[in-house]
C-alpha cells in the first residue's frame, strides 16, 4: 500500500508511521528525517536546508523532490511506503503524482490525522526524541521515567531545534496556508480518509489500521 500521512506538526504522524512500519513491513519515508540527517552530516544540501528548517519555513521544492525521487527508487519502496511530512504543498503533491504515474505505482490513500490547534501546541513544546534509538516522549503527556534519559536504551533525550515556540508558530502557520489545502486535493481524487488523532496512541493506531485495511480490501474507484 502506498500511503501519504497528512497532519499538522505534532499530530502524531511520526509516531503512527513508526508503528505502521512494524505492522505492514513497509518503509517510512520522512523528508524531515532525511533533511535532519543531511544537516547532521553537513552535506551541501544539509547546509542549504539548515537555516530554513530552524525558521520553520519550507525547504525548496527542488531539494525535497530530488531527495524523494531518489528515495522512492530504492528497492524497499517497491512493496509500498508511508510518506510522512511529504508532500507539504500542492506543487509537491502534483510532482508526486507524476513520479508515481511514471513508476506505474499510484497512491492508494491519503490519511489525515486530525488534531486541534491547542493540543498541537502542547505536544510540540513538550516533544523529546532519543538521540540513539529515535524513541519519542512528551514531557507533559508521556514523560520518560528518568528526566532526559530514554527508558528503552538509556540514550540522551533531545529537544528538536525547531520545537521552540517561535518556530512552532511558524510551522503551524505554514501548515495552515500551504499544507492544509492538500486535504481538499486528495478529497477530490477520492483518496482522502481521516482519523481523530487524540487519545491513546494504541487506539489511534487501531483506527489508522482499520482505515488502511478497509481501503486495501476495496477495489479502486474512480474519483467523484
Ligand atoms: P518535519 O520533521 O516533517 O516536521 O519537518 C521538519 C522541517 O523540515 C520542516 O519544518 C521543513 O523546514 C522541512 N521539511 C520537511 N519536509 C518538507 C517538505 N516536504 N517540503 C519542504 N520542507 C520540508
Amino acid at each position: 500500500m502506498r500511503i501519504v500521512l497528512l497532519g499538522a506538526p505534532g499530530s502524531g504522524k511520526g509516531t503512527q508511521s513508526k508503528l505502521l512500519v512494524d505492522h505492514y513491513k513497509i518503509p517510512q519515508i520522512s523528508t524531515g528525517d532525511l533533511l535532519r540527517a543531511a544537516v547532521a552530516a553537513g552535506t551541501p544540501l544539509g547546509q542549504a536546508a539548515k537555516a530554513v528548517m530552524e525558521a520553520g519555513q519550507l525547504v525548496s521544492d527542488d531539494i525535497v523532490l530530488g531527495m524523494i525521487r531518489e528515495r522512492l527508487s530504492e528497492p524497499d519502496a517497491r512493496k509500498g511506503f508511508i510518506l510522512d511530512g511529504f508532500p507539504r504543498n500542492i506543487a509537491q503533491a502534483e510532482a508526486l503524482d507524476r513520479t508515481l504515474d511514471d513508476l506505474g505505482q499510484p497512491l492508494g490513500l491519503a490519511l489525515l490525522i486530525d488534531v486541534d490547534l491547542d493540543v498541537l501546541m502542547q505536544r510540540l513544546t513538550g516533544r523529546r526524541t532519543c538521540e540513539s534509538c529515535g524513541q519519542m516522549y512528551n514531557v507533559y503527556t508521556s514523560p520518560p521515567k528518568l528526566d532526559g534519559r530514554c527508558d528503552r536504551c538509556g540514550g540522551n533525550l533531545r529537544h528538536r531545534a525547531d520545537d521552540n515556540e517561535e518556530t512552532i508558530g511558524n510551522r503551524l502557520r505554514v501548515y495552515d496556508s500551504q499544507t492544509a489545502p492538500l486535504v481538499e486535493y486528495y478529497r477530490r481524487q477520492g483518496k482522502l480518509r481521516a482519523v481523530q488523532g487524540v487519545g491513546e496512541i494504541e487506539d489511534i493506531f487501531s483506527a489508522v489500521r482499520k482505515v488502511i485495511d478497509d481501503v486495501a480490501a476495496t477495489p479502486a474507484v474512480a474519483p467523484a
